[in-house]
């Protein structure tokens, strides 16, 4: 099923925002991977969960602790602890 949300132009860099209607929908935050595939005009971005990251942040670069079934990096749970 697809749908048509905006039209968007590539900007210097070479970069698109995604849509926040699109963010919003699937839950995409800051750092989320994506796998790209092309097919002649079309670019198509499949979210990928693969590369374990940080639940509340996105960030994979760091030591990420499984709580509840969530991980968490330790930036994280510092900033919770505070509150
Ligand atoms: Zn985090």
């Amino acid at each position: 099923m697809q749908r048509k949300l905006c039209t968007r132009k590539v900007d210097e860099l070479g970069r698109v925002v995604l849509p926040q209607e699109a963010r919003t929908a699937l839950g995409i935050k800051e750092k989320q991977s994506f796998d790209i595939y092309i097919d002649e005009d079309i670019i198509l971005l499949k979210i990928n969960n693969d590369i374990p990251v940080c639940c509340l942040c996105g960030e994979s670069e760091v030591q990420l602790m499984e709580v509840n079934h969530s991980l968490l990096c330790n930036n994280c749970i510092a900033k919770i602890k505070e509150i």
